[in-house]
């Protein structure tokens, strides 16, 4: 007798299905249009295959490549076929692993010695032949038993073998196969995937470089193939054209082309940034900028060591959890390490004193530079390095303050961050798993009074957020702000963090208007998180042309001849007295030299100076991205600059 299940809809709707229907089967009936479309199912929250046969009742989506989730299904299903194709090619080739990234994929391979660019496009012509097969992908599953047998002795691989054997816990593993029989290709996988390979459209192999396995450098180096797919020839289009983009704007490359700064990895030590002086005057001005924000907003500066004995850090729990990740030094036989952070220094600092609620709130802050370990492999420019400055602040607060004091920190690093051009953010915030207190520091209602304040603060703003339970640190929930930059990309930065750990180890209290010891809220945030990265997201954001408040250089006046020097000397002055950052070039080169030089430098004025601008006290202006301005009195365009400077 057949059963028949109800199935919910995105839209509301239920209708009544046999029992065992797939995922197929209901796109189908809803329209050929999404028959067509159709990536993988979404049953009760969980995606699968759309073959998975569906028995109870349940709620469905039919995942298309317009949802994240179904792109990540046809990304992941491309890896596969990508492995399959250079097994077929490199037959002595290993696949390790595979994963879907945001907009692409790869997979690791162990080869004898790294793909070339003939075998790259080669491996693209063989997967474009695996799609054009049309070869269905079948799931299996295997005991944990069978499925190291099938990697030790059918498809000799090490590498799945050490997987299985990382998860003694899993009994059964699952396999996927496109084609049939001997014929078809096999990889462990918990899927989901794409009904058959002919599903993926537009499928394009993009670069190789090396990886180490499990990204361990003490292991062996892999190599990795990158790739990406689309559905339409539009969008892979859009993607190659973001690449380049991205390309251009790379930080590390414009960091050497524009002198702001160096790394010196093999002859003064890894991950560890030598700022010019043209680097060195953005910081200044970034750091600046947040400073005096913050100093209006009631926030105290202090500067605390470098060098921190092993004590503080066992009090503040760090030596337990973090030893891995900070710089042993000794000092008369007593064990220091460089400071990996900044927040135990600010607790004595705060321990000096016994606050009443009156002295409350406290906003210390500090440009702290810490130090931490990092895996030389994983070390990237400016955005991963071993040495970091925090703009790190701690709030210490009663529960009364908590809405505003959280509030307030929202307020500015939304005005932070638009002063930067980022318009559009994504916020996470992250609580504790409901289902496991034990390893919490702190009270499930403190947790709860946390995440209200936050939450308050996060609807106030407007702003859309995503909750990720059980992602909290032990020490308390917090948000995590990534900013949009201008090729769509986003960039972790700011995060405000409560901790219910620190004022309990050190004991932290004030005195409250009853006259009695409460412990203080304490609240870390940073709004840069570090300048070093936020500096190298934001040459990627502006692609080196910094706007004019920024730029190391803001004008340069060039003279077309030497017999208009005294003008342009006396034009530089009034711009230096101005405040301006302005330079001479009066070389005895021609001007589109000059012109060409300082537009490769990405300056936002080049000021041309000649007998005619000399004589009726005006300058050409040439401005970075626009090209010519026009002539006009050098009077007007001061005027203009402090103007723009100011409004921005
Ligand atoms: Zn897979
Ligand atoms: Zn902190």
């Amino acid at each position: 007798m057949n059963k028949w299940i109800n199935i919910t809809l995105p839209d509301g709707s239920v209708r009544e299905f046999e029992a065992g229907v797939t995922g197929m089967d209901i796109a189908k009936r809803i329209s050929k249009k999404l028959k067509k479309a159709a990536i993988a199912a979404k049953v009760n929250g969980v995606v699968v295959d759309l073959s998975r046969p569906i028995e109870q009742d349940a709620t469905v989506e039919i995942l298309t490549f317009d949802d994240p989730e179904g792109r990540e299904v046809y990304r992941h299903s491309s890896t596969h076929i990508m492995a399959q194709a250079v097994t077929e090619l490199f037959p002595e080739a290993k696949p390790t692993l595979g994963p879907p990234l945001d907009d692409m994929f790869y997979y690791d391979f162990d080869v004898p010695k790294p793909f070339t660019p003939e075998d790259l496009a080669a491996i693209e012509k063989r997967a474009n032949h695996i799609i054009k097969q049309n070869l269905e992908f079948k799931r299996f599953e295997l005991s944990r038993e069978e499925a190291l047998k099938f990697y030790h002795e059918r498809v000799p691989n090490h590498y799945k073998c050490e997987i299985i054997e990382d998860y003694p816990e899993e009994e059964t593993w699952s396999f996927y196969q496109q084609g049939d029989g001997e014929n078809g290709w096999v990889d462990m996988c918990r899927g989901p995937h794409v009904p058959s390979t002919g599903r993926i459209k537009q499928f394009k192999i993009l670069k190789a470089s090396g990886a180490y396995w499990r990204g361990n450098e003490n292991n062996k180096m892999l190599q990795r193939i990158y790739g990406t797919a689309y559905e339409s020839k539009e969008q892979l289009e859009a993607h190659l054209h973001r690449l380049e983009e991205a390309e251009k704007r790379d930080h590390r490359r414009l960091g050497r082309e524009l002198d702001l700064f160096s790394f010196h990895s093999e002859d003064a030590g890894a991950g560890f940034a030598y700022w010019h002086h043209k680097g060195a005057l953005i910081r200044e001005l970034v750091e600046n900028f947040l400073k005096e924000e913050q100093r209006k907003r009631g926030y105290i500066f202090v500067v605390s060591p470098h060098v921190v004995s092993a004590e503080l850090y066992k009090t503040s729990g760090h030596y337990e959890f973090f030893r891995d990740n900070m710089y042993p030094v000794e000092i008369e036989g007593e064990e220091y390490f460089i400071k990996p952070m900044n927040c135990p220094c600010h607790v004595k600092i705060f321990d000096t004193k016994l606050h009443s609620y009156r002295d409350l709130p406290v906003r210390m802050a500090e440009f702290g530079t810490v130090y931490r370990y990092e895996k030389s492999g994983v070390l990237h420019g400016l955005l991963r390095v071993r040495g970091f400055t925090q703009d790190d602040a701690h709030i210490f607060c009663t529960e009364d303050q908590l809405d505003s004091e959280i509030r307030g920190v929202m307020d500015l690093m939304e005005f932070i961050m638009q002063k930067f051009g980022f318009h559009e953010y994504k916020v996470e915030l992250s609580v504790a798993d409901p289902n496991d207190w034990s390893h919490y520091a702190g009270e499930p209602a403190e947790w709860e009074r946390a995440e209200h304040s936050l939450v308050q603060a996060l609807r106030a703003k407007n702003w859309e957020y995503t909750r990720h339970e059980g992602e909290a640190a032990f020490y308390g929930p917090k948000i995590d702000l990534k900013v949009v930059d201008a090729l769509g990309r986003p960039w972790q930065c700011s995060t405000v963090q409560f901790d219910f750990n620190l004022p309990r180890r050190f004991g932290l209290k004030y005195i409250g208007s009853d006259g009695e010891a409460h412990m203080p809220y304490m609240v870390h945030r940073a709004i840069y998180g570090s300048v070093e990265r936020f500096i190298g997201v934001l040459i990627e954001q502006y692609g080196g042309a910094f706007p004019t408040w920024l730029a190391p250089t803001q004008v340069v006046v060039a003279t077309i001849t030497d017999a208009v020097n005294d003008y342009a000397q006396s034009v530089v002055q009034q711009l230096h007295d101005a405040g301006f950052r302005v330079h001479l070039d009066d070389r005895n080169e021609k001007i589109g030299y000059k012109i060409r030089e300082h537009t490769t430098q990405k300056v936002p004025y080049i000021l041309v100076v000649g007998h005619k601008e000399a004589e009726a006290g005006q300058v050409a202006v040439r401005k970075y991205g626009a090209g010519d301005q026009g002539v006009i009195a050098f009077t007007e365009f001061l005027a203009a600059l402090n103007a723009e400077v100011e409004t921005v």
